[in-house]
């Protein structure tokens, strides 16, 4: 199994310098990668494949005089980056794109557009040494290796952040399950807690959330109101380009120690299926600090599921907020300021969104805890509702 790591790295002036003369490199290979596929498929009807332009890779070496001080699995990995751009794109095309937007064919990269590249073998174009990280064409790297590396390095790839360069490495090492603990779980995205577990934990709504949302509006007005071109405009947008990472950060740190805490306590975990999700509740989400970060919670779940020998699936959310999870009967009158239910026939009293949670843990057993996020398995699922 392959875990990811991330490090902050400490480029010399002149390592920066080769950084971005790589980035930019890989850049222009990338939008000419594009621009064959495109025209060959425009003017000839052909399609031009990953294998056809990891071949042309030499060719490319030895035109350019750029491309020459370049590794080349740095290059090939960029045309594996553009195959996965066109793999996404036909996996959009066939679903119809995300939530009725069209599928967006994949696009040539601006200067700001391209943030990284990659090495696809440790010991041949990167390896660690000493307390630095040796890249080919850069240099002997300083890190801050702030957690340890389990596992055999594999890949290797420099992104560049508002905030500065990083190292992301994958290793590939043996998962250990996690003892059983007997338990399964339900858990509804709530209106007024952000989550709410089908034995009536809550977990709150994050004020901090909040709070740097509010300076984000500070620091995006502040960009709006310099000038272009100027050097204070361009601070600016330095300074919003970190809020935003910030703000990322504290998501992803957040999401990561609420997935784990469910990882941990229960063997199956039923979720609200995002596809769904969005259409019937988001609108209420809006603000909320899953808004943008219930697809990547659900990500991170399935992945340590996966490594801890747990199982998660992904529920038809319909009407999990109004049926009684007692009985079955259905509160057709229910708004959203119900924050109660009092069931009229199984006399069920309990909080809207714990009643919620409770109906997709009995949702996930009728899945019998097996079926991923298939659509065929939902769309049976909601027509034997
Ligand atoms: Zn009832």
């Amino acid at each position: 199994m392959l875990k990811a790591y991330q490090y902050r790295l400490y480029p010399s002036k002149a390592q920066e310098r080769k950084l971005d003369a790589t980035r930019e490199t890989c850049r222009r290979w990338y939008n000419d990668l594009l621009a064959e596929r495109k025209t060959a498929y425009e003017e000839r009807g052909e399609t031009i494949g990953k294998y056809e332009q990891l071949r042309r890779v030499k060719d490319h070496k030895a035109a350019s005089p750029w491309a020459k001080v370049v590794h080349s699995h740095v290059l090939q990995v960029v045309v594996s980056d553009l195959d996965q751009a066109f793999q996404a794109f036909f996996r959009r095309v066939k679903t119809g794109g995300v939530l009725g937007a069209k599928a967006g064919y994949p696009r040539f990269k601006g200067c700001n557009r391209f943030d990284s590249f990659g090495f696809k073998e440790y010991g041949n174009g990167f390896k660690l040494d000493g307390r630095r990280l040796r890249v080919s064409g850069i240099g002997r790297i300083a890190v801050r290796w702030h957690r340890q590396i389990e596992g055999t390095i594999k890949t290797l790839r420099l992104i560049r952040k508002a905030s500065g360069w990083y190292a992301c490495f994958t290793a590939e090492y043996e998962p250990t399950a996690l003892p059983a603990t007997g338990k399964d779980v339900g858990v509804d995205v709530g209106i007024a807690s952000l989550l709410t577990t089908s034995d009536g934990d809550t977990t709150p709504k994050q004020g901090w959330y909040r709070r740097e949302q509010a300076k984000l509006r500070i620091l995006q007005r502040r960009v709006a109101r310099r000038s272009k071109g100027g050097s204070n405009r361009r601070k600016a947008v330095v300074a919003l380009q970190r809020q935003h990472e910030h703000i990322g950060n504290q998501r992803k740190d957040f999401l990561n120690k609420q997935s784990h805490r469910l990882i941990v306590q229960y063997d199956r975990i039923a979720v609200e299926d995002l596809k769904i999700t969005n259409m019937v509740k988001n609108r209420h989400l809006a603000k909320s600090i899953l808004d943008a970060g219930w697809g990547s919670f659900v990500a991170r779940l399935h992945a340590k599921a996966e490594e801890a020998g747990r199982v998660v699936v992904e529920v038809n959310p319909a009407y999990t907020s109004k049926d009684c999870s007692g009985c079955g009967y259905r509160f057709e009158q229910l708004t959203l300021k119900d924050r109660w239910i009092d069931c009229p026939r199984c006399l069920l009293s309990l909080d809207r969104d714990h009643n919620a949670a409770l109906n997709i843990l009995k949702r996930g057993g009728q899945l019998r805890w097996n079926i991923s996020s298939s659509m065929d398995g939902l769309f049976q699922e909601a027509a034997g509702l």
